[in-house]
């Protein structure tokens, strides 16, 4: 994910059939020759007459002689066995677009199969597939991410630093901030695979609670809850206000 920000080379290896280097294709032995099929007459086809019920049916069926070919090899190229093709695992270099997303492929020219009977290489199609990532979610060309920030730093308000694809980025958290409140960092997100602008990136802070307190924590926290016992309504005329009124229609 992280290498998604910038165009990157990359090698595969991909298994590919090449034309037999010995033989040339041809799958005969180099100074022998390819003939013509006798029992087909080179057609690589042969009837086949049957007798029914409902009287006589013939058939076309793939000469089993020369498998439908219509060539005999009477000396086969010992190198690829009469195949004419070899297996090969070829490294080729590719070049990864930035802002790739999964399932988008990419056509390598004149680097696929080769053609028939000598013919053009055909095309590869490389069809990406995007790890996930996690720490970062990625939906287009926006990244979500959580950030997790203490109880005080978001009731006092402070200044983070959050991981982005371009590297660490300074985030002002407001005094009073409630969890789950989503910043966008502009521009930070994913660049638009055909070149359209870039993405952002949204950060969704979650304030945590502590689960260990020390003693001396704890005093504080009871002193804190005892002095802003009656406050908490006054300041805020929302979610406590809420509840408050809730219990009073009863
Ligand atoms: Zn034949
Ligand atoms: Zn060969």
């Amino acid at each position: 994910m992280k290498k998604l920000h910038s165009e990157k080379d990359t090698e595969i290896e991909i298994p590919r059939e090449e034309n037999c280097g010995t033989c040339k294709g041809s799958g005969a032995k180099p100074g022998t020759k390819v003939e013509n099929c006798s029992h087909c007459h080179g057609t690589g086809q042969l009837n086949v007459e049957q007798n029914t019920a409902f009287g006589r049916i013939v058939n076309r069926r793939a000469c089993h002689h020369c498998q439908g070919t219509g060539k005999i090899i009477p000396n086969k190229c010992s190198t690829c066995g009469g195949d004419g093709k070899v297996q090969k695992r070829k490294k080729i270099q590719v070049k990864v677009p930035a802002g790739i997303d999964d399932g988008q492929q990419l056509r390598v020219t004149g680097q696929g199969e080769p053609g028939i009977n000598g013919g053009p290489a055909g095309d590869l199609y490389v069809v990406f597939h995007v790890r996930s990532h996690e720490f970062f979610e990625r939906d287009g060309d926006d990244i979500y991410c959580e950030m997790p920030v203490t109880f005080a730093q978001a009731a006092l308000g402070d200044e983070i630093e959050v991981p982005t694809l371009h590297g660490k980025v300074k985030l002002k958290i407001p005094a009073g901030t409630q969890t789950s409140t989503r910043f966008r960092l502009k521009g930070k997100g994913v660049p638009n695979v055909r070149g359209y602008g870039q993405g952002d990136q949204h950060v969704v802070v979650l304030v945590v609670t502590p689960k260990k307190l020390t003693e001396k924590q704890k005093d504080l926290l009871r002193e804190f809850s005892e002095i802003s016992g009656q406050g908490v309504d006054e300041q805020d005329d929302g979610f406590f206000s809420k509840v408050k009124r809730a219990f009073k229609d009863r």
